[in-house]
């Protein structure tokens, strides 16, 4: 039997215990069932870079793992954060898989990570850092065999060095090796607002089922970058008010709503909330204000057992990766909030990612209000056969998007057979 300690973490435990109660519902084949609690590729690279003080040298490590190699190429984000270690990006990149199969991607999952400060970094240091984490990757990524995307950390720009950098070493470009990446280089805006518009239409579909509308509801949003901007906006151009924001400069707080595109005014000069004139300071937890809708879109495991007894929420819609604990998230049943898992709710960005490959591997730009409809139609339907899952076995949306996520990936692997 492979040695999981090899992956330990305290995020490899969670997705791996999610996954075992899953299995065991479902009655998962055994043998597939060992396999799955593996990835079958982990690439760990250790690598110098130079400061900009030309004399400073910093070596660091760099990962990418590789889930399921059965279901197409292997898809996931790329993270900069100071405690990226193996056992995370592992279990991120089991999370992968469950998402693709969710929303019904051919993709098996990955995730791939530099554990460094991004916020130490200077735009030079940054590029120089990707290039040379991209040249590490190449026996490992390909268009055809594994695409990163931005994560934490990550974004854009960074998307387009890892575009140049492989593209210098295959000798053509090579604009399908990234999603997530800018228009110019065949990028989507939809995807730039993909996750947060994905996970803003399943909320407002989720408050349909239990009665309740979007529009007018108060919503608080913890993370104001990629994910939780877009959402922000969904949201305020939908007719909900985002009462509360906050990141890592401070947070914000306003009964009556936060003007969202004044507050994208806002951190374009300043990038932080800190600071907006149009709403107060928020002196407590973002978590704890009262709302009908939280948005965890910053990190994983803010949602623990210390503090869940302390949320004021209906709805919880987990745009970040992981935010919820395990035993936190039982305690969420108990306590009848609803949660819009994260493997569901964030799913938007690995959907536009697809369509943003199948673009650039066809030469052919679709509109953006095409994209933007496929996107919603794939996400809501995922979302509807979720909720019918949920319903039929009496189940959390969690337990049922996994439900459907391993089905597909199980199979996927039986049909294929054992090699050799
Ligand atoms: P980002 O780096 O663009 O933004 C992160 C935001 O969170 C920033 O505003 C930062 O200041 C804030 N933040 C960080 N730590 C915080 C804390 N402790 N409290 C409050 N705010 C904090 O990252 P992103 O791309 O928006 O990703 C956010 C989350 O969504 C991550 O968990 C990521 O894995 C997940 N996710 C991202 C995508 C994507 O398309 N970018 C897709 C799926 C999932």
């Amino acid at each position: 039997m492979a040695n999981v300690q090899l992956f330990d973490s305290h995020m490899y435990t969670e997705v791996i215990r999610q996954y075992e109660e899953v299995a065991e519902l479902i009655n998962l084949d055994p043998n597939i069932r060992e396999r799955l609690k593996h990835p079958q590729r982990a690439l760990i690279v250790t690598f110098p870079f130079r400061r900009d003080e030309y004399e400073e040298v910093e070596t660091v490590v760099g990962y990418r793992v590789q889930h399921v190699l059965s279901m197409g190429p292997t898809k996931g984000g790329i993270r900069y954060a100071p405690d990226v270690n193996l056992g995370e990006v592992t279990a991120l990149s089991i999370l992968m898989s469950w998402k693709s199969a969710i929303v019904g991607l051919p993709f098996g999952g990955a995730k791939g990570g530099v554990a460094i400060d991004p916020t130490s970094l200077t735009r030079g240091e940054k590029q120089r850092v990707t290039r040379r984490y991209t040249a590490e990757l190449l026996p490992v990524i390909g268009v055809e065999k594994d695409i990163p995307a931005p994560d934490l950390g990550t974004d854009e720009q960074t998307m387009a060095w890892i575009m140049d950098t492989y593209s210098n070493f295959v000798g053509s470009p090579q604009p399908g090796i990234v999603t997530g990446k800018p228009a110019a280089l065949g990028g989507s805006v939809t995807r730039r607002e993909a996750t947060g518009r994905g996970a803003i239409a399943v909320t407002a579909q989720a408050m349909d089922k239990i009665h309740k509308t979007y529009k007018g509801s108060n919503v608080v949003i913890q993370g104001f970058g990629n994910v939780g901007r877009y959402a922000a906006l969904d949201s305020y151009e939908r007719g909900a008010k985002v009462i509360a924001i906050n990141d890592l400069g401070g947070g914000i707080i306003n009964p009556e709503g936060i003007n969202i595109p004044e507050l994208f005014k806002h951190t374009a000069k300043y990038h932080s909330v800190a600071g907006f004139e149009g709403a107060d300071v928020l002196s407590e937890n973002i978590l704890e204000v009262e709302c009908d809708v939280l948005i965890p879109a910053a990190v994983g495991g803010v949602i623990t057992t210390s503090n869940v007894n302390k949320i004021r929420a209906h709805v919880i819609v987990e745009a970040a990766n992981s935010p919820t604990t395990v035993s936190a998230d039982k305690i969420l049943k108990d306590n009848n909030v609803l949660v819009i898992p994260d493997i569901l709710a964030n799913a938007g960005g690995v959907t536009a990612s697809y369509f943003e490959w199948v673009q650039n591997r066809q030469n052919y730009l679709w509109k953006e209000k095409d994209l933007y409809e496929k996107l919603i139609d794939t996400m809501t339907s995922a979302f509807e056969e979720v909720w019918t899952i949920s319903q039929k076995n009496k189940c959390d949306l969690r337990t049922a998007a996994l439900i459907k996520g391993i089905k597909r990936v199980a199979a996927a692997k039986l049909t294929r057979g054992l090699f050799p």
